[in-house]
């Protein structure tokens, strides 16, 4: 069954950090070579431990050799986080010449279609893209919103886990309108 009509996937704004969400599977905003980096990233292998590398090398080892596709999602186990799995996405580096928005769309309805095999029910995002990569806030949340609000998933519960105050009034002042 692909088709998920009548479920209702509530989204919550949480200020925050994410690698302290109990959420079944937390979302990391990774880069192409699964291997770490900084932000989020940095953050979720620093508090899960080595496990998560591991499980991320392995995934290099095997299907994704030549990294992790932008737009893309994998999970992971999520080692001594909260969670049960860390899903690893890549956002679009911003750019002023190119839109990227479908593939930062994508990420959130990739990482959603990767929740609903993984059977969670719970998913904590952070703002893909925001940080290193550059992605102007508004633009970012704007499309992060509408991409979990338009995707066909048997998630119940959405967060996203905004890290400064500035993230969380751009996306309450969006969830709002
Ligand atoms: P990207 O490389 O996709 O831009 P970053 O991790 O650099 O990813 O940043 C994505 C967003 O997550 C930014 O808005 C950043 O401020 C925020 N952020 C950084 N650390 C955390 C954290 N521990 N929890 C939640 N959000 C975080």
């Amino acid at each position: 069954m692909r088709h998920h009509e009548g479920m209702a996937t509530t989204i919550t704004l949480v200020r925050g950090d994410i690698t302290e969400q109990h959420a079944d599977a937390v979302v990391n905003a990774a880069n192409s070579s699964l291997l770490g980096g900084g932000g989020v990233d940095g953050a979720i292998h620093r508090r899960g431990g080595p496990e998560i590398l591991a499980a991320c090398r392995e995934l290099r080892a095997g299907h994704y050799g030549k990294g992790l596709p932008v737009g893309q999602a994998v999970a992971t186990r999520a080692g001594r986080l909260a969670a049960r799995w860390v899903i690893h996405t890549v956002g679009p580096v911003w750019s002023a010449e190119e839109d990227r928005s479908a593939q930062l769309a994508s990420c959130y309805r990739e990482s959603l279609r990767v929740a609903d095999e993984l059977g969670a029910s719970s998913v904590a995002f952070p703002a893909v893209s925001t940080g290193i990569y550059g992605w102007p806030m508004d633009d970012g949340a704007r499309i992060a919103l509408a991409a979990v609000r338009a995707a066909d998933t048997a998630v119940t519960d959405v967060r996203f886990v905004l890290y400064d105050e500035t993230a969380y009034a751009v996306f309450a002042g969006l969830a709002d309108g």
